[in-house]
């Protein structure tokens, strides 16, 4: 639902990743059994995580560059995303990858429920 642009315009699967990890939700969750408090976490995340990478010029991992032709900088501050494999920067599990309708969505399996 949170790639659903109808829903949400503009958060891609960089961000959704993000922010769901910053709200310590899985990206498997269906969306009617989240929480009203997660649903807050999560639009909060999305707010912060957005507002981050502007600050920071922007993801160059799929397709942004910024004016001046130079990579976006938020790629640096991945916590999931496209970090399959790799140790979660809170508690060290491995980072998941799922598909979730057809995007991919990457997850801590221990921070995120
Ligand atoms: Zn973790």
């Amino acid at each position: 639902m949170l790639l659903d642009q109808s829903v949400i315009a503009g958060s891609g699967n960089i961000y959704t990743d993000e922010a769901l990890f910053i709200a310590g939700v899985r990206p498997t969750r269906r969306a009617g059994k989240v929480t009203r408090a997660e649903c807050d976490a999560i639009a909060e995340a999305t707010r912060a995580v957005m507002l981050r990478s502007i600050e920071t010029g922007g993801s160059s991992i799929s397709d942004y560059v910024a004016p001046d032709g130079s990579d976006g900088g938020y790629q640096d501050e991945r916590r999931v995303y496209s970090r399959t494999g790799q140790p979660c920067v809170d508690c060290g599990a491995l980072v998941k990858r799922v598909v979730v309708g057809q995007r991919s969505s990457h997850y801590c399996p221990k921070c995120q429920r």
